[in-house]
């Protein structure tokens, strides 16, 4: 078991944690000591580097392989020449939806981009290119989103998705759900978010209010790749959000070098069980340009989730799937 902390959570430190996370690989190569040109600034500055001092944390100096360092760091190896297939909307999402910020590819469920904003930029992220500005409702624009949510009776789960919709203040997302929970069709709410693990303060007493005054079951869907992400104040933040939410789920990435082993994935589904949380889908990269460095070929995720059945339990084995534009379901390979 991972002991949880029991220290008290200052009361919106998180919004200070945002403010001084590190936005210049500059800096990100001073702080963690790597050697010149590691940080490319060029990759920088298509998406900017964001990390906040609570993810740096764990990333241990010196060493240019760090798992969660190739997870934040511009290299490269971004810009340039991309490989055949390898576009900036590989899921055809951008103008996908009928009515800005709502995504209604599967039956039964809604995904509402409440924000573009998150707490970390993921090199990998296949939102890395998404015209936000176009298609971010933002706070006056949710009522046109929430008027499609409660004019099709098929909806019954509704997504709160981004950027990360923990970015947004309870205010917001007080405002966010008591509408969704007046429609009465929306029996189901969930989050998806990577905001607890990269921040675990932001899961403050305030989050937890809002958790509590929602008259819905919540599912939470964090976003978590690598055992190293899991620290102690993780663990201590998921089990305050516990005894609030119906379930805690987790989709990972799998990306070349940060986490396409064996040994790397079973700690990472034991450490997730640890905190309460059931692994959910292991997603193959999507193929987003500036990412191709982090492409592991379908036939070798296979045999690593294979493997992964003789060593664990069924229960906390993910689902290796990958997104196929225009399909009724996200695609299960195994
Ligand atoms: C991934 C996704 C969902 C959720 O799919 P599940 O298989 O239910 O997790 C819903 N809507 C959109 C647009 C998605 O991309
Ligand atoms: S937190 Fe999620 S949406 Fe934001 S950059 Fe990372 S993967 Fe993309």
């Amino acid at each position: 078991m991972i002991k949880p902390d029991v220290k008290p959570v200052p009361i919106s430190s998180w919004r200070e944690e945002l403010r001084t996370a590190i936005r210049d690989p500059k800096t990100l190569s001073a702080r963690l000591k790597l050697a010149p040109g590691q940080a490319s600034s060029a990759a920088g500055s298509d998406f900017k580097l964001l990390v906040p001092e609570a993810f740096l944390a764990r990333i241990h100096p010196r060493d240019p392989g760090d798992p969660l360092l190739l997870q934040v760091l511009p290299r490269q190896d971004e810009v340039g020449a991309q490989p055949p297939g390898f576009v900036t909307d590989p899921l055809g999402e951008h103008g996908a939806s009928r009515v800005p910020g709502v995504l209604t590819k599967y039956h039964g469920r809604a995904l509402l981009v409440t924000t573009s904003a998150c707490a970390v930029h993921c090199r990998y992220c296949f939102r890395r290119h998404f015209p936000y500005a176009s298609d971010n409702p933002r706070r006056d624009g949710w009522i046109r989103a929430l008027d499609a949510i409660a004019a099709d009776p098929s909806i019954g789960e509704v997504i709160l998705s981004g950027g990360d919709p923990l970015m947004l203040d309870e205010a917001d997302l007080g405002l966010l759900t008591r509408s969704l929970a007046t429609i009465e069709h929306v029996k189901r709410l969930r989050i998806h978010t990577r905001l607890p693990v990269v921040i675990p303060h932001r899961v403050n007493p305030e989050l937890i209010a809002w958790l509590r005054s929602i008259p819905l079951p919540v599912t939470l869907v964090m976003h978590i790749n690598h055992p190293n992400e899991i620290d102690t104040d993780f663990a201590a933040a998921c089990s305050r959000l516990r005894p609030h939410v119906q379930f805690m789920l987790n989709q990972a990435v799998l990306l070349a070098g940060v986490n396409d082993t064996v040994t790397i994935l079973e700690r990472l589904c034991l450490k997730l069980s640890d905190c309460g949380i059931l692994p959910y889908y292991l997603h193959l990269l999507d193929h987003v340009a500036g990412t191709a460095h982090f492409l592991v070929e379908e036939s070798r995720a296979r045999i690593l989730i294979e493997t992964l059945r003789e060593r664990l339990p069924g229960y906390l084995v993910p689902r290796l799937a990958r997104e196929k534009p225009g399909a009724p379901a996200k695609h299960v390979l195994v």
